[in-house]
């Protein structure tokens, strides 16, 4: 039997075609969820399927002991997306925290030779993953208990609060933090804020490093979510979710000041960037290619109508990564509209135990949209 770790919801899908997911009686559902984010090209999209097949026909693996297209290509194109430089390949979120994490410590301790200057300091509200240290990261208390004790060498401070940031001394070597606080209730930071934080950082050389599993890869309308903000650069970029539209892949892109820190031996992974998962993202980066300029005014327009919808307050986010707080005394609990709406036909996420999220697959139809919205009044109008 399956850990009982997940409280699962009440459905068993068996396949999807683009927007759309089917569950073992047939009943179709309209997917507002992608997976969490995950099925960035919906499913089962003719372009991925074959790039998939194909790479998974000719080899699906080798290692890192050894050159690969795929992979190499791939890393050329993110750079290129990025404006950042090398490409570190992983598999899981959590995975690609754990190596900016490992990049952070060795750009500090190579360059001032203090193994103390090694504290990373995160976000209150945070969501950076499961393993120990990245829950270490994590800034909500919730994850935490029954699990310590954590990897020391994290700080956790207010959101949108410069002063805290700046009280922190010399054991710091960076900040790490979600352009949108995503599991922690879609929670965009300031823009002056993070400013604030990028000047700080290049003033007391700690890296800027943006957790960007979530926000990454065209979920907000741009390629990386920190691309909406005017000319900030951060030193190292993480990202997973999205990016093979549904296979396993996660990693980092460290930028010119810190591209050479992790040598030969300093890190590696085993199943990272193998070559069906590369093939994936290569194919994903070109669907979205096209998918990508409308993605910033279909969230506009869901948002809009999330917030004529009574009971749902403070729709926010950026492009499709939508958050609305759910108003308990008219729906229940998040999870309870969830499931509601579920029945109804429409997959929706919850964030922040008291929010309903939306992160539809970037490719949904303008139809598609409106159908879903249809299904959210008629559930709870
Ligand atoms: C989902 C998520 C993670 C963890 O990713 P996994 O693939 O589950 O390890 C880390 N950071 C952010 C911002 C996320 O949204």
């Amino acid at each position: 039997m399956l850990m009982n770790t997940y409280g699962r919801f009440p459905v068993t899908f068996v396949s999807g075609e683009g927007s759309r997911l089917f569950d073992e009686n047939g009943k179709k559902y309209l997917d507002f969820a992608s997976g969490i984010g995950v099925n960035s090209v919906g499913c089962a999209h003719p372009k991925w399927v074959k790039a998939v097949a194909e790479q998974a026909g000719r080899l699906a693996h080798t290692s890192n002991l050894y050159h690969t297209k795929p992979a190499a290509a791939l890393a050329e194109k993110l750079a290129e997306l990025s404006g950042l430089s090398a490409v570190f390949f992983a598999n899981s979120g959590a995975e690609a925290n754990e190596g900016l994490i490992k990049l952070a410590r060795k750009y500090s301790h190579d360059k001032y030779g203090d193994v103390n200057r090694s504290t990373v300091v995160t976000l209150e509200r945070s969501f950076h993953g499961r393993t120990v240290t990245t829950l270490a990261a994590t800034g909500q208390e919730v994850f935490h208990k029954n699990f310590a004790p954590f990897t020391p060498g994290f700080v956790h401070v207010p959101p949108n609060d410069t002063a805290a940031l700046k009280q922190l001394g010399g054991e710091v070597c960076a900040v790490l933090l979600e352009v949108i606080q995503g599991e922690g209730g879609v929670f965009p930071l300031n823009a002056d804020y993070i400013k604030a934080v990028a000047e700080l950082c290049a003033e007391r050389d700690w890296l800027l490093m943006f957790d960007e599993v979530q926000t990454g890869v065209g979920r907000t309308g741009k390629w990386f979510a920190f691309q909406r903000l005017g000319g900030i650069l951060p030193d190292a970029v993480s990202f997973a979710k999205g990016i093979a539209g549904g296979l396993p892949l996660g990693g980092f892109i460290a930028g010119k000041k810190c591209a050479d820190v992790l040598k030969p031996g300093d890190h590696a992974s085993t199943f990272g960037g193998k070559l069906v998962s590369c093939a994936a993202a290569l194919a994903v980066l070109e669907i979205l290619e096209e998918a990508l300029p409308s993605v910033e005014e279909k969230g506009a327009y869901i948002r809009s109508e999330l917030h004529k919808i009574k009971g749902l307050n403070n729709a926010r986010g950026a492009g499709l990564m939508i958050g609305a707080t759910v108003d308990a005394a008219v729906h229940g609990s998040a999870r309870e509209l969830v499931v509601k709406l579920l029945e109804s036909g429409l997959v929706c996420l919850t964030a922040g135990g008291d929010s309903l999220r939306l992160m539809p697959p970037l490719v949904i139809s303008q139809a598609e949209i409106d159908e879903g919205l249809g299904i959210l009044k008629n559930e709870i109008l």
